[in-house]
């Protein structure tokens, strides 16, 4: 019997093959491979520039580093998303802030945003929650009438687009990053980047990438000869390899395929779970057209026999094994002993309480999907 998970790769035999000539080739690591997806993905979103790191976490933990956060900095974002996001702000020696969400898409909500804002915020990291970007123009304004910088959290959301532009364009952001885990829409195993049209931050990038050593004569203090480099700030090892690069370059080429079935099968679930008072689901705004990472299930529990726990239990037998995306990060334990509380943002618990992502990924047929339907029905 098949099983399903909520998220699931897709590779490819032409996707192998990248992978393989790779692994046949001298250099397995800091090859030709890293610009040219470098240069794939600045042709696919639009942006200036990008650097490949080894996860989504090194991604934010760079753009964080790269505005140069000083100790006591506030940074705010929402707390329906993946720790790292916050965890990148404390990397980079800042004071995470929670705003809550919108009801209707789980994404940050400016008006929250606004209400965070202290003259010691410096950076605003919405999180394109599911898949689906948050209004950026409208964040835009508030970080320039408050002079903040803006840092993306795509790692949901790469082939989602922000009224017509692709999102990690940074056409209303400083630095936008994606992750490509296994999970994510294309995937390089662990992987993620950051783009920008900023030459600046992107130099900053390239060096903290690398230990923050620079092999670029322009930095140099002095030249000793070719053997020469310099470390001029304290950087990292977070490089993304070759081969990794390969199946990025070649699952980019996918992406158009995958928004499209991930597409569909967002309609498929909303046709099915509609005009049923015990389910919902998030609305797609407008200014969006998302290539969708996640459906979330939003579930009445006043109206069904079971709880969550027995609803997972439940599918997990007939080898539907659901998700919950995200638990509000500031609930961790690590957050309540920085002194947040339940309750600090209810619009995200409320969410968090009645959310269950069901299985999407590329693959499925529309007979799995009309199997998981009918069997989350009949458990509720
Ligand atoms: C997956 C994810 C990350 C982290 O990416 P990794 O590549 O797993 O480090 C960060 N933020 C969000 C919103 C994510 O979904």
């Amino acid at each position: 019997m098949k099983t399903y998970a909520y998220g699931k790769q897709s590779i490819s035999f032409g996707d192998i093959w990248e992978v393989v000539k790779v692994l046949r080739s001298p250099l397995l690591t800091q090859g030709p491979k890293v610009k040219e997806f470098e240069d794939a993905l600045c042709a696919y979103t639009g942006a200036k520039y990008c650097v490949v790191v080894a996860n989504g976490a090194a991604a934010l933990h760079l753009a964080m580093l790269s505005l140069e956060l000083y100790p006591g900095d506030q940074a705010i974002t929402t707390p329906i998303t993946f720790a790292a996001t916050a965890n990148s702000v404390l990397y980079a020696g800042g004071v995470v802030k929670f705003a809550d969400v919108q009801t209707d898409t789980a994404n940050i909500d400016p008006i929250e945003i606004v209400k965070n804002i202290t003259d010691k915020t410096k950076v605003l990291v919405p999180v394109h929650f599911a898949g689906q970007s948050c209004d950026m123009q409208k964040i835009r304004e508030i970080a320039d009438k408050h002079n903040l910088f803006v840092v993306e959290d795509a790692a949901q959301a790469i082939g989602s687009e922000y009224n017509g532009h692709k999102v990690g364009s940074c056409k209303y952001s400083d630095l936008a990053i994606f992750s490509f885990h296994a999970v994510k829409t294309v995937t390089t195993g662990e992987g993620g980047s950051i783009t920008t049209n900023n030459k600046n931050l992107y130099e900053k990038l390239l060096m903290l990438r690398t230990h923050g050593i620079t092999r670029n004569v322009n930095y140099f203090t002095r030249d000793e000869g070719p053997w020469y480099c310099e470390q001029h700030v304290l950087g990292f090892n977070y490089r993304l390899t070759d081969f990794a690069c390969a199946l990025g370059i070649s699952q980019l080429k996918r992406l158009e395929g995958f928004t499209k079935r991930r597409r569909e099968i967002v309609e498929f679930y909303k046709n099915a779970f509609s005009d049923d008072e015990r389910f919902g689901y998030l609305t797609e705004m407008p200014y969006s057209k998302a290539c969708f990472h996640l459906f979330p299930l939003l579930i009445n529990f006043k109206k069904i026999k079971s709880d969550k726990k027995e609803i997972f239990e439940k599918l997990k037998q007939k080898n539907i094994h659901v998700q919950v995306h995200h638990i509000p990060v500031y609930w961790h334990p690590y957050y309540q002993k920085l002194g947040f509380n339940h309750g600090d943002c209810p619009v995200a618990e409320n969410y968090y309480r009645s959310a269950v992502s069901l299985p999407l990924y590329p693959g499925l047929m529309d007979a799995d999907l009309r199997y998981i339907v009918d069997t989350v029905k009949q458990f509720c």
